[in-house]
């Protein structure tokens, strides 16, 4: 373990420095004792006096819990909605990427442990900002879309929170890519102000939610009934992890879980993992794997079934389902949206097929 952290990316101790930090806790509940108990997630951390809990970046000073990582941003980002496992809303938008630290889950094969694991993270990378100073930015650049990402904004939640509901007034959209691993008082805060969500299932296996990324997965499940029951645009994104996930009882068992509790035209995308972290023992899940999980979710109903971390491939593509005509056309993270798709009435012009997806006007 200890030959994956280089010198640039040792252990520190940034909470001394930020014991001023006043941005208190949306969700949380004080006990006896000056202890609290956080209700973000699921953990309900019970933290005593000058703790933080389980993600490092909540903590108990003298009985009140503050976030440490209010405004501290470590990427701020242009990029395209695509990046985010997101092909159905404003398809080949830019977005401004928001990335913050900490995590409240500790996946064994995190694509972006440094900046999850808030021990790891250089100090150096973490900037300061204002809600009014990422809009600024949106604003300046002509970005529609806030995508909070990379590491797990669950833990970012307060930051979020303010920053969605002043973007709003100017037009400008959320979208909040995250595990899930929120209380429901939190999924239905988010509700409030976010217009997509891109949903990161890791797999449909308590037993390997506890071992691989130490949480677990019922509140998982529950917080995107909630979603899909919202009405809010939402994306499923399963990574298919070499040697763990990428077999066809871990495909069927997600699969099942769309059909029977989502619905069937969920965009579902099955992304590729590339060694990382504390797994580096396996390859990258290879192309054909990827490629099965799309082909079982199509033969068994699913309508848009998409594969992630692939740079050319017909699983990158979106097709009308009755047809089959080439509706949107991706290469990387360029997207080409056809002749054959009516960005007026939003269906296939061969057909006259209707699909979900969502277009602004700006980008028509
Ligand atoms: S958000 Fe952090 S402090 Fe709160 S319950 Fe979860 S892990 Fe614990």
């Amino acid at each position: 373990m200890s030959n994956i952290f280089t010198d640039e990316v040792k252990k520190h101790d940034l909470h001394k420095k930020w014991n001023n930090t006043k941005k208190e806790a949306y969700l949380y509940q004080k006990l006896s004792d000056n202890k609290v108990q956080c209700q973000l997630c699921p953990r309900m951390c019970k933290i005593a006096q000058g703790q933080t809990g389980f993600c490092k970046v909540r903590k108990n000073i003298k009985g009140t819990l503050y976030t440490q990582n209010y405004g501290k941003a470590t990427h701020v980002t242009v990029e395209k909605i695509e990046a985010e496992a997101v092909f159905h809303y404003m398809p080949g938008s830019k977005i401004l990427s928001l990335g913050n630290f900490g995590c409240n889950l500790d996946c064994d094969y995190c694509q972006n442990w440094v900046y999850s694991q808030f021990q790891y993270t250089p100090e150096s990378s973490i900037k300061e900002y204002s809600s009014e100073k990422v809009i600024e930015i949106a604003l300046a650049e002509n970005i529609p879309i806030l995508s909070w990402t990379y590491n797990d904004p669950a833990v970012w939640f307060e930051f979020v929170i303010d920053t969605a509901k002043k973007a709003k007034k100017y037009g400008i959209k959320n979208l909040f890519k995250s595990a899930f691993f929120l209380t429901p008082e939190a999924v239905k805060m988010l509700v409030e102000v976010i217009d997509v969500f891109a949903i990161s299932i890791k797999a449909m296996d308590e037993a390997y939610y506890t071992k691989f990324t130490k949480g677990w997965l019922g509140p998982v499940l529950e917080n995107t009934k909630i979603i899909h029951a919202s009405g809010i645009h939402y994306e499923v994104s399963n990574l298919v992890v070499t040697e763990l996930t990428n077999n066809n009882e871990s495909y069927d068992r997600m699969i099942d879980f769309i059909l029977k509790d989502l619905a069937p035209t969920t965009p579902v995308h099955f992304t590729r993992f590339h060694p990382d972290y504390k797994y580096t023992c396996v390859a990258q899940t290879p192309l054909e794997d990827v490629m099965n999980a799309r082909k079982r979710a199509k033969d068994n109903g699913i309508v848009y079934p998409y594969v992630g971390n692939v740079f050319e491939s017909d699983g990158l593509n979106t097709y009308c389902p009755k047809c089959n005509e080439l509706l949107i056309e991706r290469f990387g993270l360029s997207t080409y949206i056809k002749e054959s798709f009516s960005k007026e009435d939003v269906l296939c012009n061969k057909c006259g097929t209707k699909l979900p997806v969502y277009l602004s006007r700006e980008i028509q």
